[in-house]
């Protein structure tokens, strides 16, 4: 763990360095794109490009540079920052690097000089975050300071943060989630935080005693659960543990009440949007679903043609609020298929309400399944699939077939010390699931391929398991 900084020290550093920015030619509504390492330093760098109006762009450290070129090629930033010891990376923008020593470092343009900040309104662009999972050109969803501070303050609110909290972070500071989740209720509501580099479970177990929120995806918690020393009395101050940016199974959460005496909320949100939906902070959290929407935040489930479906009936999730982005970058052509005429913004997700209105959602639009003309919602597959016995997890998709259009076809990890034979989980799923659903096909596989937020990359399993047939 490196150096801690004090609110003064955070607000001191970031208004030097906005100055700086700013005095070396930075306007409002610029793009300043940083690939760094996760630090306080990027913490300091967010801050200070919120207070100058800048559109920040951060980008995911592991990025070769030809994935990076193809994101700057679209924002056209005028600045760029990496961290040190990375190759340069030629462009018409002024690249510096994160090192605060050296030249061509940030610290060179503190000596430069040093402007007033500008007035930054809320409806001025904040950040520029690269949709996850894209193929073919990428999509920017651009969220402006009002979105961000929207999202922010209603989770403060929802989540109850208080200048006591210290949030054990472990996200990265790319995406939503570490960023405008996890940062920002704790800068939003004066609470501290121990920021961590990277998931290392010596550390985190030696951060535990002084927190008291977790935000961490599924696979954290799962591997946390994989190390004996995880116990109920090593997270006896942690009052909440949130969970989100891919389903958690029904299995994890139990176990996860069982070993520690608390219940994980879940909760849905995307790039796009920020926070949608979260179990509650006092009443009834209900595994499997994401809970219903958050204040001021307008979720509905529609057919296709955008009319609004019963509670118990899947739908498209199309969201309204003032978290809501309202546009894709530079991408006009995209706004008839991203919204609908009277302003909702759809999701691509699938999901139901159920009578008390928490949503649960069955998976992307996208890898719906259609089989002989019926649709096969993933999860509800997959959940039957994860609660039998030997189980670890499993996702479900649909191969073309000549007969059926799309075939159900169900990939599932073993527990290790259990032999999974294809043909008896087929037959314990058919007493649970209609025929048309039960997976024609099961492969046992040893993992299933993951993104850095811990989703499922649907669309790289289907190649895989066609590449396997052909
Ligand atoms: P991203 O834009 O990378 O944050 O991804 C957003 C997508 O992640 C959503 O549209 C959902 O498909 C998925 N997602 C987020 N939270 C959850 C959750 N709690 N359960 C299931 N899927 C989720």
């Amino acid at each position: 763990m490196g150096a801690g900084l004090t609110y003064g020290q955070l607000d001191e550093a970031s208004t030097r360095l906005a100055r700086a920015i700013v005095a070396s030619g930075i306007g409002i509504g610029d793009r300043v794109a940083y690939q760094v390492d996760k630090s306080v330093a990027t913490v300091v760098l967010h801050l200070a490009l919120l207070r100058c109006g800048a559109i920040q762009l951060p980008l995911n450290p592991s990025y070769a540079d030809a994935e990076v070129d193809a994101l700057l090629a679209d924002a056209e930033p005028s600045l760029v920052i990496r961290s040190p010891g990375r190759s340069p990376l030629g462009g018409p923008w002024r690249l510096l690097t994160m090192d605060a020593m050296g030249h061509g470092s940030l610290r060179d343009i503190m000596s430069e000089g040093s402007d007033e900040l500008p007035a930054v309104t809320a409806d001025d662009g904040a950040a520029l975050l690269y949709t996850s999972g894209t193929t073919g050109r990428p999509k920017g969803a651009l969220l402006s300071h009002g979105n961000l501070a929207a999202n922010a303050q209603t989770l403060v609110d929802a989540w109850r943060f208080t200048p006591s909290d210290v949030l054990l972070h472990i996200l990265p500071l790319f995406h939503t989630h570490g960023l405008f989740v996890a940062a920002h209720c704790v800068l939003t509501s004066g609470a501290s935080m121990v920021l961590l580099p990277t998931f290392d479970i010596d550390e985190i177990l030696a951060a535990l005693p002084s927190c008291s929120v977790v935000m961490g995806v599924p696979t954290h918690y799962t591997r946390l659960l994989t190390d004996e020393r995880f116990t109920a009395a090593a997270c006896a101050r942690v009052r909440l543990f949130v969970s989100g940016s891919a389903p958690m199974t029904q299995a994890t959460h139990a176990e996860f009440t069982a070993r520690t005496g608390a219940e994980i909320l879940e909760r849905y949100g995307m790039t796009e949007t920020s926070m949608l939906a979260s179990n509650p902070l006092a009443g009834p959290r209900r595994p499997g679903t994401v809970g219903p929407p958050l204040p001021g935040v307008s979720i509905r489930t529609v057919d296709e043609a955008d009319r609004p479906v019963m509670a118990g009936q899947v739908g498209d999730v199309q969201v309204r609020g003032p978290n809501v982005f309202s546009g894709y970058w530079r991408r006009p052509e995209l706004a008839d298929e991203s919204f609908t005429t009277d302003g909702w913004f759809r999701t691509g997700d699938l999901g139901r309400f159920d009578d008390d209105g928490y949503l649960e959602l069955v998976g992307r639009s996208k890898d719906l399944v259609i089989t002989g003309g019926l649709n096969v919602y993933p999860t509800d597959v997959e959940s039957v699939l994860d609660s039998l016995p030997g189980v670890v997890e499993s996702a479900v998709v649909g191969l073309p077939d000549p007969d059926f259009g799309e075939r159900v076809v169900a990939v599932v990890v073993a527990n290790p010390e259990i032999r999974l034979e294809p043909e008896v989980l087929r037959e314990a799923a058919r007493s649970r699931l209609a025929g048309y659903q039960v997976p024609k096909e099961i492969v046992v596989m040893k993992s299933l391929p993951r993104n850095v937020m811990g989703k499922v990359e649907k669309a790289a399993l289907r190649n895989e398991l066609v590449e396997r047939e052909s």
